[in-house]
Formats: C-alpha cells, sequence, structure tokens
C-alpha cells in the first residue's frame, strides 16, 4: 500500500529530470552522488555538474588529469579531499568503477552511502541509499532519537521495495527534500503517513538534534605584493592540501597595514583571520599576477581575502 501511494507520487512529483537521473553511466553518477553530499542540488546544477563532465568526460579523463585541475574545477564546493579522493578512484579503477557494493567500499572516499546510491543507480540493485534526507524520513516514521547507523540501514532494507528499489529510491530521496523538511513537514501530502509515528504524535523531533560546539582558530594572513603580483603558495599539509592560499604568520611585521577581519567555517572549527597587507620591494618566483591566481584553486577564505584586497585598490 505505501510502495503503491510512493510510486503514484513519484510518477506524479518526482525530480526526474535531473541530469543524473537520465543516465546509466556509472561516472557521472558517482560524480554526481560526491557533489551533492555536502552541498545542494541548485548549486551542483548550476555550477558544477555539467562544468566538471565537460572538463573530465570520462574516468580515464579524470584519472590522467593534474590534481590542480581537478582541484580547480571543484573550487568553491568545499570539503576538497572529496575532489582528492575521485581523482584517486579515478587512477586505481578507470576505464570504469567496479560494480560491487564490497569493491566500491574499498576505494577513497566511497563510503556505504555512496557505494549504496552508485550500486542503486547505476546497476539497479536492490540496495537502500541513505543520504541525510532519508535518515530523517526513516527516524521520522519509527520515532528514533538516536538510531545507530547499522539499525538504520537494516530499516532501511526493510522497506526498500525490491520490486522497483530505482524508483522508490529517487521518491524517498525527493520526499526528504521537497516534503519531510526539517521544519514545517508537509504531512497530508506524504506518502509515508499511513505508517509514520511522528506523524501520528505530531512531534517531528527527530533524530534528535546534536549540539556541536565549533572551537574558533584564530590567525593573522599576509597578503604580499609586489608589482601587481602577490605572494601565494600551494598548501602541503592536511588541512585543504593542495589549495593556493596567502601566508599565516605568527608575528605581524610593523610594516603590514591591516586590511579586514575575515571569518570561515569549516567541518571542526570556526577560522578568524587578521587579514594584513604588506608591500615588499623584492618579489620571488612564488608572487603571481592576478591571470595565474585565477588559474589555480583557492580556499573560500582565500578567495575572501583576493576578493577584499582587489575592492581595495592595492594593486
Ligand atoms: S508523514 Fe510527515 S513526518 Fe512522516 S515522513 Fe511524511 S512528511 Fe515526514
Amino acid at each position: 500500500m505505501v510502495h503503491k501511494k510512493l510510486h503514484d507520487w513519484y510518477a506524479k512529483n518526482g525530480r526526474k529530470d535531473l541530469p543524473w537521473r537520465n543516465t546509466n553511466d556509472p561516472y557521472h553518477i558517482y560524480i554526481s552522488e560526491v557533489m551533492l553530499q555536502q552541498t545542494q542540488v541548485k548549486t551542483v546544477l548550476e555550477r558544477y555538474y555539467f562544468q566538471f563532465l565537460e572538463k573530465f568526460p570520462s574516468l580515464e579523463v579524470l584519472s590522467h588529469a593534474d590534481l590542480d585541475e581537478v582541484l580547480k574545477m571543484w573550487e568553491g564546493l568545499g570539503y576538497y579531499t572529496r575532489a582528492k579522493n575521485l581523482h584517486k578512484t579515478a587512477q586505481i579503477t578507470q576505464p570504469k568503477l567496479p560494480e560491487t557494493y564490497e569493491a566500491l567500499l574499498e576505494l577513497p572516499g566511497i563510503g556505504k552511502n555512496t557505494a549504496s546510491a552508485i550500486c542503486a543507480f547505476a546497476y539497479k540493485q536492490n540496495l537502500a541509499v541513505m543520504e541525510a534526507n532519508v535518515k530523517r524520513i526513516l527516524c521520522r516514521i519509527h520515532v528514533l532519537k538516536n538510531p545507530k547507523e547499522e539499525a538504520l540501514r537494516e530499516l532501511a532494507l526493510k522497506m526498500l521495495d525490491c520490486e522497483n528499489p530505482y524508483d522508490y529510491n529517487q521518491a524517498i530521496m525527493d520526499i526528504g527534500a521537497t516534503i519531510c523538511k526539517v521544519k514545517n513537514p508537509i504531512c497530508d501530502e506524504c506518502p509515508f503517513s499511513l505508517i509514520c509515528k511522528a506523524y501520528k504524535e505530531k512531534n517531528f523531533l527527530y533524530p534528535e538534534k546534536k549540539r556541536k560546539i565549533v572551537p574558533t582558530r584564530e590567525v593573522n594572513i599576509v597578503v604580499r605584493h609586489h608589482n601587481k603580483k602577490l605572494y601565494l603558495k600551494q598548501r602541503k599539509g592536511r588541512f585543504l592540501h593542495g589549495l593556493w592560499g596567502f601566508e599565516e604568520v605568527d608575528e605581524v611585521s610593523v610594516d603590514a597595514e591591516f586590511l579586514t577581519d575575515v571569518e570561515q567555517k569549516y567541518t571542526h572549527f570556526k577560522l578568524e583571520a587578521k587579514v594584513y597587507v604588506l608591500h615588499v620591494e623584492d618579489h620571488q618566483d612564488l608572487y603571481l599576477s592576478l591571470d595565474k591566481i585565477d588559474q589555480v584553486a583557492l580556499s573560500g577564505v582565500d578567495k575572501k581575502i583576493l576578493a577584499y584586497f582587489l575592492t581595495d585598490n592595492r594593486v
């Protein structure tokens, strides 16, 4: 009964025109899944999915690309480890992704959710997709505050329509995105309302929200410039590895001028930067022209700093 309602709902309301739903190409589906992990559909559609596939039309092309080029195409999407893992996975698997859940799980950056999604959507296998919106629906239907991931996965599998897993998975994702929203779910339109315990209780606080205390990291950043060129370097450490950025310093030179305060939120901390500008008389190779800066991948915070610097007409 619920499956029938769900398929009827999907036939009428599903987002069937999304490009990754109109392809069987596992590579295209894989790229969309990775991009959508932390980013809204609209942003992925407008700025990243087509552009990325145009530049890297196959796993093979991606595997031969420079990491810098991949990071440049990822610029602004954040969570850059995703781009690096895509690149590594392409190098390991090209010309073709493996076709089993277990083999996909062995690859860099492919966890259970991504492996399930690739198997379900590219290979039409009986696996339940478990992205964040789907988890919220499962928690509400079964009034679960703090479920373990594995318990949720079992529930998801039990609810899966094994006759038509593809449409079932797409439908539940769409319901999560458009009906069972975090605030004010539209239960009257929801095919799950028949079985949903949260709906019966009229209490939608499932799953429980965990309060995260995010530490703040304070830094000083200096933009050194000389003759229309700026000093940037490529990060070598784990954080934002491979992206280019301005220099972080412990001590700010007395000759530097304060430019602005900049904030950037990351998963595990908030960065608060005091940004200074320093005109130098001499420069070396690492000073890049604005054209060159346009070609390298900058992190979000460095993009903001560059914009302030240019608005301030320092060059
Ligand atoms: S009935 Fe309401 S709370 Fe339950 S799954 Fe549907 S939209 Fe979400």
